[in-house]
């Protein structure tokens, strides 16, 4: 068994309900979420939108190997009605699973790229992981949730 941890994200529809429904479709598909953030709102990051985010962090005791993990997760992504437009930039999604981390693994194929290569300059990634694994090390850095979290805010981003 592996720990993963993703953040599942959205901003259109019932925004509350289907992160729900991308939890209970992970722990029926995916394995056991063994934790999960509060629902956090946050503004849209990189384009513009007036329909705000809700993003949750989940922490998932799984089989899968980290490709068959994103294979599963995007497969979600669409039975969610996520549509993605090539070359068109970010834009407002019904749903986006995104991992985070995958055991301490470093991974960086051209599927693939773990830990997440931004999660440190988005707060809407950082706030809801230090719910749920505050003292988790980065495996590059080497820095905790927590610090790289109040690095951010210390530089005013995110
Ligand atoms: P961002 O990655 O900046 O949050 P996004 O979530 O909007 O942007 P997507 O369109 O959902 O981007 O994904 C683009 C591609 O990113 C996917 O097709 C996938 O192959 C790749 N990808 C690379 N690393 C990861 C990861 N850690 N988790 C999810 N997808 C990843
Ligand atoms: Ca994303
Ligand atoms: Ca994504």
């Amino acid at each position: 068994m592996a720990r993963a941890v993703l953040l599942t994200g959205g901003n259109m529809g019932p925004v509350a309900r289907n992160l729900e429904e991308a939890r209970r479709r992970i722990g029926e598909r995916i394995g056991t979420v063994v934790a999960a953030s509060s629902m956090r709102e946050s503004e849209a990051w990189g384009f513009e939108s007036d329909d705000r985010f809700l993003n949750q962090a989940l922490v998932v005791e799984t089989a899968l190997d980290a490709e068959r993990l994103l294979d599963a997760c995007q497969q979600i992504e669409r039975e969610m009605g996520r549509v993605r437009t090539p070359g068109a930039g970010y834009s407002s999604r019904t749903m986006d699973i995104d991992i985070l981390f995958y055991e301490n693994r470093v991974i960086s194929t051209e599927r693939l790229i773990v830990p997440h290569p931004r999660l440190e300059q988005r707060d809407f990634v950082l706030a809801p992981l230090e719910e749920v694994l505050p003292g988790l090390v980065h495996p590059v850095s080497g820095k905790t949730v927590r610090q790289l979290r109040e690095e951010l805010k210390r530089r005013g981003g995110g």
